[in-house]
């Protein structure tokens, strides 16, 4: 079987035609990541002996003639900010470089529950904090599609396995686009779910209330599969929502006919030439699909990087607390006193734009600035929020680019923190809005780098933004082939 091409599908259609076994496929899908990953340093940790063991109840549910379960055999990866029992979890941290969790993450345990086999956890930025994955304590991660370049950030393992084939599906983790935007630099499919449609039980905090869980896929479909099978209510998460989880693959009909579709015009306005261009181009497609587009305004969109940059940071600065050297993380050795052991232990365990982000939380939260930042920072999130509500009155989805520009060099902004965060302009405001939205490819530059497509739907609505996304699929797909 062609590895680096099979889709959740396929799989499934392998194993149920007895092509061959759940075990053959894992282990042939470990040994070609293996053989695979020195070229993008995506994979921090294989776990062939947890993959086996899931492999092989795939294969005897399959003897006894039962569903094995709509993941069934699919090599899937995992973001290293989730944890994942008996197998190491590093966060990308110095800190964690030996930390091995005590319990699965709920998202982890249900996608095993539905027959998907873990290969490995993936490389990230460290507490997924960043855009480009170079903040990794373990070195950067190459983008497959050109190498010289970045995945982008965080979950740039995450992508990456998804756009080599090292893995048909993966896990990441969305705060302030780092689902979206490495989807978007490594041409695949990437979902940030509803703040709440899935649990974060077992997601390591960097920002809880931005916090999100989400699949990468090379598929709009693949995609749906995976945020299927993690969605819904989970009693160790309160922030996790009681809702109803449609089937949403049953919604990828192709017919978008009449669809309200809204283009920011604020989001056109920071576009390097090309990105807008594709962008453009695909509204045009989604016209011809039968959609009515119209200009939107999302006036508080100059303020979201500010208002992001002071509510993460602070809740970062709360969250990252925990890392003092009496639990979970390795231990300065040469303290002689227990405060010089905190100092010790987080001074050489954080890197720099961790440390960067403490400071600039506690400062914020601090007193005699929280007003003046922390709450101001607060009441534009909600202004942020209520550009969509008011944006949804009108229209069924917002279309928009996921990042100014496409994937850059490795150590291009590495030395710039705010270049870096101006990467984010575009997928901050739904990550602050708690809204759904994902990208999907939406065609490459000259230089053959893939661009995104931003969609974005109302609280709950990933029914629409999945259909949109399906259809859209299709007409890339029509549009390559002739
Ligand atoms: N790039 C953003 C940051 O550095 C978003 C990160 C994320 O979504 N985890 O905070």
């Amino acid at each position: 079987m062609h590895i680096p091409s099979l889709s959740v599908d396929r799989v499934r259609q392998a194993l149920l035609g007895r092509e061959c076994s759940a075990a053959e496929l894992t282990a042939e899908a470990l040994r070609f990541a293996e053989t695979e990953n020195p070229k993008t340093h995506a994979y921090l940790t294989f776990c062939p002996e947890r993959a086996m063991a899931a492999a092989a109840r795939v294969d005897a549910a399959l003897a006894r003639g039962e569903d094995p379960g709509p993941l069934a055999g699919v090599p899937i990866a995992v973001k290293d900010v989730i944890v994942t029992r008996g197998v190491r979890t590093t966060c990308g941290s110095r800190l964690l470089a030996e930390y091995i969790p005590p319990y699965d993450a709920t998202a982890v345990i249900r996608l095993e529950a539905a027959g998907g086999i873990i290969l490995g956890k993936t490389n990230c930025d460290e507490f997924a904090m960043g855009s480009s994955n170079e903040n990794s304590a373990f070195g950067p991660v190459r983008n497959p599609v050109a190498p010289d370049r970045v995945p982008g950030g965080s979950s740039g393992g995450s992508a990456a396995v998804v756009a080599q084939g090292t893995a048909v599906l993966s896990l990441g983790s969305d705060t302030g686009g780092s689902i979206r935007q490495p989807a978007s630099f490594c041409g695949i499919t990437g979902v940030t779910p509803t703040y709440g449609r899935v649990s974060r039980y077992g997601l390591t905090a960097f920002a809880s209330s931005l916090d999100h869980i989400g699949p990468f896929a090379r598929s709009v479909k693949d995609a749906a599969t995976l945020l299927q099978v993690i969605s819904g209510r989970d009693p160790h998460d309160a922030t996790c929502a009681d809702a109803p989880v449609p089937d949403y693959s049953a919604h990828l009909t192709g017919n978008v006919k009449g669809l309200k579709l809204g283009l920011p015009v604020e989001y056109l306005r920071h576009l390097t030439s090309e990105t807008g261009d594709l962008i453009l181009k695909g509204v045009e497609q989604l016209k011809a699909l039968g959609c009515e587009v119209r200009e939107i305004s999302l006036p508080a969109t100059e303020y979201a990087i500010a208002c992001y940059y002071i509510i993460a940071t602070a809740e970062a600065s709360s969250n990252l607390a925990r890392y003092d050297g009496v639990r979970y993380t390795s231990r300065s050795t040469h303290s002689g006193t227990l405060s010089e052991m905190y100092r010790n232990t987080r001074g050489e365990g954080f890197g720099a734009e961790c440390k960067r982000r403490i400071m600039l939380g506690t400062y914020v939260l601090s007193a005699g600035y929280y007003d003046a930042y922390y709450l101001k920072a607060q009441k534009v999130r909600t202004l942020i929020a209520r550009d969509f509500a008011n944006a949804f009155a009108e229209v069924d989805a917002v279309v928009a680019p996921v990042s100014p520009f496409p994937a850059f060099k490795l150590g291009e902004k590495v030395d710039d923190p705010l270049a870096m965060y101006l990467s984010d302009i575009f997928t901050i405001t739904g990550s602050l809005a708690g809204i759904p939205c994902m990208s999907v490819p939406c065609g490459n530059t000259a230089e053959g780098l893939p661009v995104g497509m931003q969609i974005l739907t109302k609280h709950f609505d990933e029914t629409t933004m999945f259909r949109l996304a399906g259809a859209f699929e299709q007409s890339q797909i029509q549009n390559q082939t002739h």
